[in-house]
């Protein structure tokens, strides 16, 4: 039996979503997909597109999940000390996605709505810098 354990508003958070868990070894499957690639306006009427993973994996699932997002915070966070190369500013922003995700869409994930962001922005001179 399957148990939802996640809804997303796009097919490509699930989908990257369900890689993840796969490199970790679970089965993952996401539900709905296709109606929403056909009508994704009327994703949240349906309630977002659902991750589900067979029942015996529903806490492994759930504690990979977290342990992404703290992840995402840690990069946040590491990020939000850089200093633009150009004007030494720190009054800069994030512009790239998380490394693990970046690698996961390295691996051949296709999509076309992913917002790539590659750096750092300097709010101070606009410069957008690799991190
Ligand atoms: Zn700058």
């Amino acid at each position: 039996m399957l148990v939802t354990i996640s809804r997303y508003s796009f097919p490509y958070e699930a989908q990257l979503a369900r890689a993840l868990l796969e490199s970790e070894g679970i089965p993952a499957f996401i539900a709905d997909e296709h109606t929403i690639n056909m009508q994704w306006l009327y994703s949240d009427a349906l309630g977002g597109v659902r991750l589900q993973v067979p029942e015996p994996y529903v806490q492994a699932a759930q504690k990979v999940l977290a342990e992404d997002r703290e992840q995402a915070l840690v990069e946040q966070q590491d990020i939000d000390i850089r200093h633009c190369p150009r004007c030494g500013s720190a009054n800069t922003e994030y512009h790239q996605i998380g490394r693990r995700w970046a690698f996961l869409v390295f691996l051949g994930i296709n999509f076309p709505l992913f917002p790539v962001r590659d750096g750092i922005l300097c709010r101070d001179c606009g410069r957008v810098s690799k991190s």
